[in-house]
């Protein structure tokens, strides 16, 4: 079958079956459907949350840190794993605000593909664009509001129908209301951790909690921060250091801890992602 025939099935097949997605998601918790599920959709999966710039702006709890000084900007490893490519495709649509009807994100910022697998992506889809262009596409996105989840996820390289996994890197953009991986916490375990925060970067809650629920109210894509007696509270097995929550949260309660060299780090972790799907 066609390429782009193929690939606009799947695109229809995902929309028509978008809502069931926890409920899919909850069978890879039974054990031989997780083995064959984890082979056919996980196999050699890595993805990393990046928190958003903003929020990793206020280091110390409640402290507004000056941007030019010694910050970790967790998108400069956007931007690096753009660079290394020559050109990226941009979707034309984020499939899954569009499958879920989203109203407060737009549905025309989608994913942006790296590597040989993303030149495969058919036109009607996504078009190609310079290095540049994407740069300035991830900024949109940033100004949106959405989160970069970024490496390599071979669902896509499935329902793009590009080739190899291994040819295809990922960054997407995600909200917190309408994305896929809104999936995490009914996965199993082992599946889910395949999307991991940046290195070296956690969250806390602050003693300026007030319990104003703020933080709690549709910010975390994962159910990770709820509020117990009268304070909020972060599930640690949960959090992938988005950073959402403490960008939310109006009394500057919330900080990112970042420990090491996250940038670093997490270049050291895509490299050999990028250096198999690069060019
Ligand atoms: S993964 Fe993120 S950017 Fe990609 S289609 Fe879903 S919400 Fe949109
Ligand atoms: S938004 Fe801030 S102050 Fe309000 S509950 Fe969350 S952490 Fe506490
Ligand atoms: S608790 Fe949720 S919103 Fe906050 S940083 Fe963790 S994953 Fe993001």
């Amino acid at each position: 079958m066609p390429r782009r025939t193929l690939s606009e099935l799947y695109v229809a097949l995902i929309k028509r079956s978008f809502g069931t997605r926890f409920a899919l998601s909850r069978l890879t918790r039974v054990p031989l459907l997780k083995r064959a599920i984890g082979k056919a959709f996980f196999d050699g999966d890595d993805m990393m949350i990046l928190p958003r710039d903003n929020a990793a702006r206020v280091i110390e709890l409640g402290i507004e840190v000056d941007p030019g000084k010694d910050v970790v900007i967790p998108s400069d490893v956007l931007r690096e794993m753009i660079l290394a490519h020559d050109g990226a495709t941009l979707m034309r649509r984020c499939i899954c605000r569009e499958s879920n009807g989203c109203e407060d994100h737009p549905r025309d910022l989608g994913c942006v593909f790296l590597g040989p697998g993303a030149e495969r992506i058919p036109e009607a889809l996504g078009r190609r664009a310079s290095s540049a262009e994407a740069l300035e596409h991830v900024q949109r996105c940033q100004d949106a509001g959405l989160v970069h989840l970024i490496g390599r996820n071979k669902l896509d390289s499935i329902w793009l129908n590009t080739g190899p996994k291994e040819e295809l890197l990922t960054i997407c953009n995600c909200c917190p209301c309408c994305c896929l991986w809104k999936m995490i916490p009914y996965l199993d375990d082992e599946l889910g951790r395949s999307i991991r925060p940046m290195p070296g970067v956690s969250v806390e809650v602050g003693e300026g909690c007030v319990g104003c629920g703020s933080c709690a109210e549709g910010s975390c894509f994962v159910d990770a921060i709820s509020l117990r007696d009268g304070r909020a509270v972060i599930d640690g097995s949960m959090c992938r250091a988005c950073g959402r929550c403490a960008e939310a949260c109006p009394h500057g309660a919330i900080a990112l801890r970042f420990e090491g060299d996250p940038t670093g780090e997490a270049l050291k972790r895509l490299e050999p992602l990028m250096s198999t799907g690069g060019q």
